[in-house]
């Protein structure tokens, strides 16, 4: 039976992750998951609004626990984050998921969400050019989706991760852009080839007059520099226009697809090709 809402899974409740002793438990279980095989990478379709072609797939970790049903990124990632194993599940994260974006057609290209920590670590940015090359996916066709909570230490770390990366030809996206302190510094001093406006600004009823004046302003700057900008949480055909006018040429979100598995991905693309 699939696990629905996210309410249900009480074993991790955010609030508990404070205990200790509970997220031991959610550690020990994170890096049994890996061996287990429990841990999935499902692929969410970023689409091109002026055409309704697919350019490019998010991939997007979903933990399948055996009794507790389906874990939510947003309640295992940040406990990953802290115990340090978040760096193995990335690592075996990029490795799947390039393989799976091999196989795709070349005009393709495959999105994977880093978390600050992972950066750090050392050796990082060979970590994944080894990954995607025993995959087979040229660097050019994968971005890296990064938070500007990356930034908020000055770390040379980043600097020469970012360098390493892009002269390889790896590209950048500027994730939930919009939500946090949002200084257009950043914009200015790192080479990102995509914005990504954060749901918020795009869903729900507080959504309005103002959040599509942002999206004008976001989109029009990326105009001018060059930045593709992509709405996120994108659920009806009403928020799929009003972007749309707004100047955004990108789009993600339940109303084109949900983060599907490997094999559903491919469909979707054999889809878009047919049509
Ligand atoms: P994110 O990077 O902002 O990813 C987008 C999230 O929004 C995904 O949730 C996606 O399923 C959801 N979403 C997409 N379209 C819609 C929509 O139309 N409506 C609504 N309500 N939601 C939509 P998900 O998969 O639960 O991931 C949550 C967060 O967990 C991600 O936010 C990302 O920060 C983190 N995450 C997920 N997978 C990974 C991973 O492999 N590595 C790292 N480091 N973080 C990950
Ligand atoms: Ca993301
Ligand atoms: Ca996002
Ligand atoms: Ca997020």
């Amino acid at each position: 039976a699939k696990v629905g809402g996210r309410s249900q899974i009480r074993f991790f409740d955010p609030s508990m992750t404070r205990d200790l002793t509970h997220r031991r438990k959610i550690e020990t279980e994170l890096r049994l998951a890996l061996s287990r095989d429990e841990l999935s990478v499902y692929f969410q379709p970023i689409v091109d609004l002026e055409t309704g072609r697919i350019r490019c797939f998010e991939a997007l970790v979903r933990w399948f626990h055996p009794t507790k049903g389906e874990i939510p990124p947003d309640q295992f990632i940040p406990i990953a984050e802290e115990c340090g194993a978040i760096a193995t599940l990335g690592n075996w994260l990029t490795g799947e998921a390039a393989r799976t974006a091999a196989k795709w057609p070349d005009d393709i290209r495959l999105a994977v969400n880093l978390s600050p920590t992972q950066i750090k670590a050392p050796g990082a940015a060979l970590g994944i050019l080894r990954a995607i090359r025993d995959a087979g996916l040229a660097p050019e066709r994968l971005e890296l989706e990064i938070t500007e909570n990356l930034f908020l230490e000055d770390s040379p770390d980043i600097a020469l991760f970012i360098a390493d990366l892009s002269r390889a030809g790896v590209r950048f996206a500027l994730d939930d852009f919009g939500i946090g302190y949002s200084s257009l510094g950043y914009i200015n001093q790192w080479p990102f080839s995509k914005i990504k406006v954060d749901r918020s600004f795009v869903s729900g009823a507080q959504a309005g007059r103002k959040s599509d004046a942002i999206i004008r302003a976001v989109s029009q700057m990326g105009q001018t520099l060059g930045i593709e900008i992509v709405a996120e949480g994108l659920e009806t055909i009403e928020q799929v226009e009003a972007v749309q006018s707004a100047g955004c040429t990108l789009g993600q979100g339940y109303h084109f697809s949900r983060a599907v598995p490997a094999y559903q991905a491919a469909l979707l693309l054999a889809e878009d090709r047919a049509t």
